[in-house]
């Protein structure tokens, strides 16, 4: 499948990688909303909540739950958001289901579901990626 995330499922494209399953895959965003901006994705292509199959969303939305307490964990924000856009005029981009766990902070000034992207410091997205890759252990 000529898709990215796909390449990034199968290592083609590098990822920072915090957690992977027999069915999920989850990695940091490179154009992070804020600190520990992260992506869960199912790693059989589907490219919306209509096209996943039910097990492989219910083991998305588990993940997603072991990760937003490892974010907690790690980073400590006082609040995070769970988005899971569909279609263009959801503003969904990439053409492949993923959760985006986004840590909040009051006063952060997002505005939630349409942004301009902004290239992360890679070094500061692998740091986090490490520090919550060991709060899932
Ligand atoms: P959306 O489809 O609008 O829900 O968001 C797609 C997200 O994927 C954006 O936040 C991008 O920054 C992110 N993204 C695109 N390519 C990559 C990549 N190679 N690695 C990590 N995140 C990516
Ligand atoms: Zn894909």
């Amino acid at each position: 499948m000529d898709c990215i995330f796909c390449k990034i499922v199968r290592n083609e494209i590098p990822s920072v990688k915090v957690y992977e399953d027999d069915r999920v895959f989850a990695f940091l965003d490179i154009n992070p909303l804020n600190d520990g901006h992260l992506l869960v994705i199912p790693k059989a292509h589907a490219e919306n909540i209509h096209e996943i199959t039910e097990a492989d969303f219910v083991a998305v939305a588990s993940a997603t739950h072991k990760l937003a307490a490892a974010v907690k964990k790690a980073l400590n924000p006082e609040g995070i958001n769970l988005m899971q856009l569909n279609g263009k005029a959801a503003n969904q981009v990439v053409p492949h289901l993923h959760v985006h766990i986004v840590p909040r902070w009051s006063g952060d000034g997002l505005t939630i579901c349409k942004w301009e992207l902004t290239a992360g410091d890679m070094e500061r997205v692998t740091a986090i990626g490490e520090q919550i890759q060991q709060a899932m252990e």
